[in-house]
């Protein structure tokens, strides 16, 4: 497995932005995975729904992304934690399975899916799951979690407060017709070209949560966010609940830009919203401040 000391975290992101972190790892297999888990700081998947600090940080992280692979029998799909969605939504049409459409052009990995209850075109993580083989990091041990365990929600459930690292998933799939779900598929993957920034310019996904019976897109637009600039980030000009790195953007960038984006929507429809993606970097540090303004610690730091 190779592990990096002082490793440039930067190109690991969907954002592109990122300093050095103290140490990272890539393990290969589960084993590799088990064999370290305890003595580092956070398991990441792709990266595509995270804002690394540019500063240094002061943390041991292990990137699943190289533990990957698949097995489908019968209806059952079962994959590994650093395993694409693209990938999987196109094997399971291979095998004529429907569930995973939605999973067609998705940048994250099972791990980060699992987490984040990943849900697009009216199909979520949540339907399709059967159980996952997780590392309890408290009671340093394997377990297993049922659907009903796994208390799924709007982009989280049981394992997203950082305790939990999700090994291998299964997935009970519906048969269906393979021409009909490659079309879905086709339509899923249209649907994000034309009305979602490319990773050409780096981004994270959507900012923020969608607040109850509300959607953060329309409240931003409404406050005129599309095409607002801060340093190199910008807020998309088809969609005010992304931002991208246009040119070079840092941490502090996009924070600074959130932290209008917040105050606006708050000041204008008294509505707090919340970040949808996560920010990884030490809290010591003054950046930090910026990000606990928006989120007063409603998102829990890793160790
Ligand atoms: C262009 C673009 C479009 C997007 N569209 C959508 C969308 O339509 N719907 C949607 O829901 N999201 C969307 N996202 C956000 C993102 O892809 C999802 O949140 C995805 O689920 C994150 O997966 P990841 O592997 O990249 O997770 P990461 O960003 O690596 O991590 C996210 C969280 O998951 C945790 N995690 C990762 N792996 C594990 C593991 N093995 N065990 C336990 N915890 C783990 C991390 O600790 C972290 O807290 C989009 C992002 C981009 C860039």
């Amino acid at each position: 497995m190779k592990i990096f000391k002082d490793y440039e975290i930067k190109n690991e992101s969907t954002f592109k932005i990122g300093g050095i972190v103290k140490e990272a790892a890539f393990p290969e297999t589960l084993d590799e995975l088990l064999s370290i888990v305890n003595e580092y700081d956070l398991v990441l998947g792709n990266c595509s729904n995270v804002l690394f600090s540019s500063d240094f940080i002061n943390k041991k992280i292990i990137i699943t992304k190289n533990i990957n692979g698949l097995k489908t029998e019968g209806e059952e799909i079962e994959v590994y934690c650093g395993t694409k969605g693209p990938y999987a939504a196109s094997e399971a049409q291979k095998a004529g399975l429907c569930g995973f459409e939605f999973l067609a052009g998705f940048p994250g990995s099972f791990g980060g899916m699992i987490c984040m209850n990943a849900s697009a075109h009216n199909q979520s993580i949540s339907d399709t799951f059967v159980s996952a083989d997780i590392y309890d990091l408290k009671n340093k041990k394997k377990i297993t979690l049922y659907k009903n365990d796994m208390k799924f929600g709007y982009r989280n459930s049981s394992i997203s407060d950082g305790n939990y690292i999700m090994l291998k998933a299964k997935f009970r799939l519906n048969e269906g017709n393979r021409e009909k779900i490659k079309e879905i598929m086709q339509r899923n993957v249209e649907f994000r070209r034309t009305r979602q920034p490319s990773l050409v310019h780096g981004n994270a996904g959507s900012i923020f949560k969608n607040p109850p019976n509300d959607s953060a897109g329309r409240l931003l637009d409404l406050c005129e966010f599309k095409g607002v600039r801060e340093g190199g980030a910008a807020v998309f000009d088809k969609h005010a609940n992304f931002i991208i790195n246009e040119n070079n953007a840092d941490s502090k960038d996009v924070l600074t830009l959130m932290n209008k984006m917040y105050s606006k929507v708050k000041e204008k429809y008294t509505i707090e919203l919340e970040p949808e993606i996560k920010y990884i970097g030490d809290r010591e540090k003054e950046e930090y401040k910026l990000w606990e303004q928006i989120t007063k610690n409603t998102q829990k730091m890793p160790k």
